[in-house]
């Protein structure tokens, strides 16, 4: 019997197909285009992106999935959770933005990764003073924008076991001290959306659940939705978690009278062990993966569709996107190549739903067959292809000892090293890259397109790395790096270099504000043909007397940007990496370079979010790390360096990495987070970021000091270094001049 199988969309990318929203922000922000036309530009894009959901067949299309910058930070909004620092602004667009970036007289929001993506949000700060204030207007005005182009949105909305879960408060407050203030709130905004319409939608992002839940939180959750549920008439409410199984969650709300609940079939196996708990509750499935670009296996969902309606009626399930299509690119449209068949990006994907929905729903209809045998061919030209295996690989993979790793200890190591860098005390640093200026970007855009000779290119960054190594040594800075001008980003330039690596012409993933990255497909066995730095580094270290580091990006890092085989397990992908890594290490030693940094920057967000993943996932990529540097010799000096600060509960990985020096990001976050180092009596050198590198401000000498003086409380002066939070590329040289400056003449000021 024919059934119209329902769809629906977790949430939509709302950066643009071609960064439209990016380059009408940075427009914006660089006073070039007025606020009305900023947000006329994003109606556009909204408009766009409903209207091809909608001609697609997709049932339930997200309004409120639209941000200008981060949906954590339009939650504060909606609930009035403005941080003290930012609340005698009046213009809401200026303090909207002002609290995403930063102003001249605070520092913004502090950002951190969401879940095990690299999407980064904005993190609420939630102090005492703090009254909870229901602003709707934001997703009324996009619901009825929808309404207008006759789309019945569903809107979106973090929950506030997630929003209160992810905030940090002042003092020693558990965030959910706050629940039932928040919980007001949002009542209220629910009060305000029912009153809308009869019957709206509303999705509430639960991903929270996908951690081991608390007892707290699950009672938390219970009261939660049993109140939102109760404010208004007709509502109908999902909750939506994703990332991982979550059948706490789930049974948690058996007995609370939610409409639906939305779970995640393709991070979360397990989910399917718990779906007598729906308690005829709709179920949103998520069975097309939100996080990886392969053409769906269309024959597998299938078959786990049918073992969902095993436990639920078939006409209670609604086909689904595992989580938002945001971690993904948008079309295919631009892509070409061998490999592009067997790919599906967002609007593939959406297009990919509604197929197996209907195939699911009408599996004898002779079009879902033909769709169906169709898949099934392209599977298999997938797996019979030889861009796959390469036995070269696979033969020196096995040559390498299953744990391989740097001979001698740190103490032995940090010694003979002491005396082969002789640096000052507190020795100044940065993370690597220098400001890439347009002209860069044009220089490496013209030199890909032929526009101008490989000799031209090489020329000219040169001149850049000249110019990065003047700067550095006016400005006194102790071991100096390159600038990384060749780069275009930090794993696409390896990826490039690499075979088994697949690189798009524009498929943009938005990673924090306007900020997207373009991540590689790796699509089979890594290998390294020729080295890939050691011509420029070597070049940088002629040209200075004072210590050059190299500059690599790791294995796990590689692997946590790309989007992965799915043919193979990750720890095979990161051992294939590690080893094309291990080779340029020893390629740059022998080329004279005496410190090598192995930037580790998403090495965290690859944690797995539930405990019972953790020792596999550190193993392997500990080993992976370990692997890349075992070819260094005792007095070369390994650096790694991670875009993050709080290790509370990775910090005997960290030291089983074993790195001679690792820089954080601390600069926002201050001791905080940095005490851990102490407690555990992390032996290694440390480099705490004193500069916040995400904001345009310009800190003076005198913070740099307190900075500095702060990290002494809780590190020891021998084994500190004094350096920004991260890479300096997307600042300016306006900026990072004057910054750098007042950076160093701080860390001598500690060495009399
Ligand atoms: N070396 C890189 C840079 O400075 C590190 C960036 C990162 O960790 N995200 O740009
Ligand atoms: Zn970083």
């Amino acid at each position: 019997m024919h059934m119209k199988q329902k769809t629906l969309i977790t949430g939509y990318p709302r950066i643009g197909e071609n960064r439209e929203l990016k380059k009408a922000l940075e427009a914006y922000w660089a006073g070039t285009i007025s606020i009305d036309e900023l947000k006329k530009a994003a109606a556009e894009l909204r408009k766009t992106h409903w209207l091809f959901q909608k001609e697609a067949g997709i049932d339930f299309i997200s309004v409120n999935d639209f941000s200008y910058y981060d949906a954590m930070l339009d939650t504060c909004v909606m609930l009035g959770a403005i941080p003290k620092r930012f609340r005698s602004l009046q213009n809401a667009e200026e303090r909207y933005f002002a609290m995403a970036r930063g102003n001249a007289a605070s520092p913004a929001m502090s950002m951190t990764k969401w879940f095990n993506t690299n999407y980064h949000y904005l993190v609420p700060e939630l102090d005492e003073d703090l009254v909870f204030k229901a602003d709707s207007s934001k997703i009324r005005s996009e619901y009825r924008e929808a309404k207008k182009l006759g789309i019945e949105g569903k809107i979106n909305i973090i929950g506030p076991l997630t929003f209160l879960g992810l905030s940090k408060t002042s003092g020693d407050t558990d965030p959910y001290d706050y629940f039932d203030a928040a919980l007001s709130a949002y009542t209220e905004i629910l009060r305000h959306i029912a009153a809308e319409e009869d019957g709206v939608l509303v999705q509430f992002d639960e991903p929270v659940f996908a951690r081991d839940p608390s007892q707290k939180q699950l009672d938390l959750l219970k009261k939660a939705y049993t109140a939102l549920s109760a404010a208004g008439k007709n509502l109908r409410i999902i909750v939506t978690t994703y990332f991982e199984h979550s059948n706490e969650a789930a049974a948690a709300l058996a007995g609370v009278p939610v409409w639906g609940i939305g779970l995640d079939f393709v991070h979360g196996a397990k989910n399917i062990e718990g779906l007598s708990a729906l308690n005829g509750k709709r179920l949103v499935a998520g069975v097309v993966d939100g996080r990886n670009i392969w053409v769906n296996d269309a024959e597998k969902t299938l078959a786990l569709l049918e073992k969902i309606a095993g436990s639920v009626p078939a006409e209670h399930i609604i086909v689904s996107t595992s989580c938002s299509l945001l971690h993904v690119p948008y079309s295919l449209e631009k892509e070409s190549g061998p490999i592009t068949p067997w790919l599906a990006f967002a609007k593939e994907k959406v297009r990919e739903l509604v197929c197996i929905a209907k195939a699911f729903g009408d599996p004898r209809a002779p079009e879902n067959i033909e769709w169906l045998e169709a898949n099934k061919a392209l599977a298999a030209s997938r797996k019979a292809s030889t861009l796959i295996c390469d036995e070269k690989t696979s033969a020196r993979a096995a040559s390498f000892a299953a744990h391989a790793a740097r001979p001698g200890t740190f103490a032995g190591r940090n010694a003979v090293q002491k005396k082969a860098l002789a640096l000052p005390k507190l020795p100044t640093t940065t993370i690597g890259s220098f400001p890439q200026t347009g002209e860069l970007r044009a220089l490496r855009r013209d030199a890909k397109s032929g526009k101008i000779t490989g000799e031209q290119y090489e020329a000219e960054i040169k001149r850049y790395i000249d110019n990065c190594i003047a700067f550095q040594e006016e400005a006194g800075l102790d071991v100096l790096v390159h600038g990384e001008p060749e780069r275009n980003d930090m794993v696409e330039y390896f990826g490039e270099m690499l075979k088994g690596f697949y690189f798009t012409k524009g498929a943009w993933v938005q990673s924090y504000g306007s900020r997207c990255v373009k991540p590689p497909i790796i699509y089979g066995d890594v290998s390294r043909p020729s080295p890939m730095t050691v011509k420029w580094i070597a070049y940088a270290q002629s040209k200075t007397k004072k210590v050059m580091k190299g500059m690599l990006t790791g294995p796990v890092t590689i692997l946590n940007w790309s989007f992965v085989r799915d043919d193979i397990p990750r720890s095979s992908a990161a051992r294939q990496i590690a080893i094309s890594l291990h080779d340029e290490v020893k390629d740059l030693q022998d080329a004279g370079i005496r410190i090598i940094q192995v930037d580790e920057a998403a090495f965290k967000e690859g944690y797995p979010l539930r405990r019972e993943n953790i020792a596999a996932y550190e193993e392997w990529a500990v080993d992976a790390f370990r692997l890349t540097v075992s070819g260094a010799r005792e007095e070369t000096q390994i650096h790694t360096h991670m875009c993050y600060s709080d290790f509370s509960d990775s910090i005997h990985t960290i030291e089983k990495m074993d790195a001679d020096v690792i820089t954080i990001e601390t600069a926002r976050s201050g001791n905080r987070l940095l005490k851990v180092f102490k407690e555990r009596g992390y032996a290694n050198e440390i480099g705490p970021g004193v500069y916040d590198i995400h904001s345009p401000r310009i800190p003076g000498t005198k913070e740099f000091i307190e900075q500095i003086a702060s990290r002494l409380d809780v590190l020891s002066q021998d084994k500190m270094w004094v350096n920004p939070d991260c890479g300096l590329k997307t600042r300016k040289w306006e900026e990072v001049k004057p910054a750098l400056k007042n950076m160093v003449e701080a860390a001598k000021s500690f060495r009399h």
